[in-house]
Formats: C-alpha cells, structure tokens, sequence
C-alpha cells in the first residue's frame, strides 16, 4: 500500500507529509539468536503524513511486503503486573456492560490469548481467536476459547459472533477502514458489539514518539478514530484513554439503538485541535529528545554511571535505534524470559534478566515507559540496585 494518500479515517482530505524519521528497525518484536543476525534486520522507511481535517496519521512509505507477522515476535505485554492488572479490570468491564454470557467472542490479533481466555472465563462465553504470532496450543482450549496461529480470516466460514474484541492489533492493518467494513458485514443484522484498543496518537505525537514504530502504520486519537469507525457503518458506544493516557479504546455497536453505553471522552473538535498542534511540533520534538538522550548517555557513560535500559520492548529497540546506536550502554535488560541471551533488530544489544544488574554497579536506568515506574521502582530496590531512575 505504498503510495496511499487519502485520509483513510474521514476520506475528505489526502494526507499531508510532517514528519521523515528516516530508515528505523522493521522487525522490532522480534529477538534474534545471533548479534549478527540482529545487526542485518531490516530497516524501513517511516514517513509520517497527517489529515488536516480529521488529524489521522499514517506512514505513507510503510511496504507490507517487507513486514512478516510469525510466532518468533512477541510483543507481549502480560509479564508486566502493571498490564495485568489493567486486562483484567478490561475483562470485567466488558463481561459487566455486555450481554456475553452465553455468547461468542472474536479477537483479532489475540497475541497469547491471556486476555481472550480470562474473558471467556468471567464472562461465561466461548471464544474465537487468531494471530499470526500466537505461540501456543491450537484449537480448543479449556477457558472455552478456540486459537488459531494465522491472521484472522474474515471469511464467509467465520463464526457469528456477539462481540469482536481487537487491542493494538488495529494500528498495524494496511487497511483499517476495510477492516471495520468487513466486520460490520460480518455481523449482518445481528446485534454485534465491538472494543478496539490502540495506542493513543495523541500520547505518541506529544512526546518524544519511541512509540513511533514501522509495525504501526496508522496513529489516532478520539476524534480520528470515531470517524473512521462511524464512517464504516459502526455506532460509538464509548471512547476515551487508558493505562496512563497511553492507550485509546472505542467501544462500537450495530443494530442497537437506545442511549449509548458510555461516554466520548477526548474525542470532540477541541481535542482535534490540540492533536494537529502536536502533529505540526512532532517532527522538532522527536529530533531534540533523540540528540538529548544521545548527549545524557554521553554523560553518564563519561561519568562511569554504567547507565542500563530496563524494557526491551517497541519502545526500548526503538529508544536505543534512536538514542544508543554504538551500544555504549552497560546492559539491557526484560522481565520477559524469552528475550534473555538474545539481540534487539538493528542495533545488536543483548538483553539480560533483571537479575544482571546486582553487582554491575549502574547508578542510572533508563525507562522509556512511564506507565511501568512504580513496578521497576520496586523491582530495582528488591534486587538491592540503587540507581536514578530516568524517564525518556
Ligand atoms: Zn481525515
């Protein structure tokens, strides 16, 4: 889809170039073998044009032949209690405010399943879910949950079902407007409810932007996302921000009518204006955060601080692509077991368990996620280190 210009949330207006991050990591949930595997994974464009009417953003270079979703990327986010506890209060909202029990949930990029089985589990529903990552067990599982290791198809076989669920899976489609067209033909005259959750565009764009990364080739806030969901035949039940602003989620529906479920926070004009002005300082804030972290390393290492980066997620492989490209940091570490002795896309660095930093004598470790302080906070004192911890 190289080569698209039209504003695929509202289609009133072709999209308008802001911002040219250059070549970045294109694989960045995947953790390779080998240093030298990971120094050859590929870069790919970024290239980032914005709608003035409705501010949705999208990589106007992004190449889908060069992005492959497989089971050797994960983007899990379950190891962290903090995003636990956040999924499973999602659970129990949906099971309280909608009619599943008894019902059929699809989940479209369901990543491990944790979240698609605990809702099965409390809402007392059977499930559908697929993703081309899923590393697990196929078919049935006991939770009443049926997985499937491929994209889903959307196809005429596909079960009806009474809520489709789709968390940060939305921003990676080539054709997001498709996608929502699809399921609401999917659900025919059937009363269907949906909950899509993406990263907030208007958290992104506003800071330095490490979440800015090739697998996300679109970008909205409230406003942007309401149009394209209405604009594809679907109601607005509620919107608004999660998990420390970081997070949008929309709730949709057809065939319902009466009042709506919830409310439409930060998703009116007022919020567009504030999000395009973010959009035109994106470009300037995203370059002096990157030559400021590049200069903070400088000083810390000058300093014998032995500075390390805790989360080598999306975040982290883009932070060090951008901020530490000579690998001039002491360690770079994951609570995610299957990262241990393996090497982030690009830049080459290894990443190590938490329980590394005893002993490696680090006074300062760089977060590049706000949302996860309090835990590494915690986590950090548990293994005796006692170092500044710095936000980026
Ligand atoms: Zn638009």
């Amino acid at each position: 889809m190289t080569g698209v210009t039209r504003c695929a949330a509202c289609d009133r207006h072709d999209l308008v170039p802001f911002a040219d991050l250059g070549e970045i990591p294109v694989r960045c949930g995947v953790h390779w073998a080998s240093r030298s595997e990971a120094l050859a994974s590929p870069l790919g464009r970024m290239r980032l044009g914005h709608c003035p009417g409705c501010g949705y953003v999208r990589n106007l270079a992004f190449d889908p032949t060069v992005l492959v979703y497989d089971a050797t990327m994960d983007t899990n986010l379950h190891h962290s209690p903090a995003f636990q506890v956040f999924s499973a209060e999602l659970v129990k909202h949906l099971a309280e405010r909608y009619p599943l029990r008894g019902g059929t949930v699809l989940d479209v990029g369901c990543g491990q399943g944790e979240f698609l089985r605990e809702l099965c589990r409390v809402a007392g529903g059977r499930g559908f879910g697929y993703d081309a990552m899923y590393a697990g067990p196929v078919g049935p599982d006991p939770s009443g949950a049926v997985f499937h290791a491929s994209h889903a198809p959307l196809d005429d076989d596909t079960p009806p079902f009474d809520l489709v669920t789709s968390r940060h899976w939305f921003e990676h489609l080539t054709d997001p407007y498709g996608f929502l067209v699809r399921l609401r033909e999917l659900a025919g005259d059937r009363r269907v409810y949906g909950y899509l959750e993406v990263p907030d565009a208007g958290y992104d764009l506003a800071t330095a932007g490490w979440e800015v990364i090739y697998p996300h080739v679109s970008y909205f806030d409230g406003y942007s996302l309401c149009r394209i969901v209405e604009r594809a035949g679907w109601r607005v039940e509620a919107t608004g921000r999660l998990f420390s602003g970081m997070f949008r989620f929309v709730e949709i529906s057809v065939n319902v009518t009466g009042p709506r479920a919830g409310a439409r926070e930060a998703a009116g004009a007022a919020d567009r204006d504030r999000h395009l002005a973010s959009i035109a300082g994106f470009a300037d804030r995203h370059a002096a955060e990157r030559d400021r972290w590049r200069d903070t390393i400088d000083r810390l290492v000058a300093g014998g601080d032995r500075p390390v980066l805790w989360g080598a997620g999306s975040r982290g492989v883009q932070f060090l692509h951008l901020a530490d490209p000579d690998r001039r940091l002491a360690a770079v570490v994951d609570v995610n077991p299957r990262k241990w002795g393996r090497f982030l896309p690009v830049t080459g660095h290894e990443v190590t368990a938490p329980e590394t930093l005893a002993g490696l004598g680090t006074r300062a470790v760089i977060i590049t996620n706000p949302a996860y302080r309090t835990e590494i906070d915690a986590a950090l004192r548990r293994l005796g280190v006692y170092a500044e911890l710095l936000v980026a």
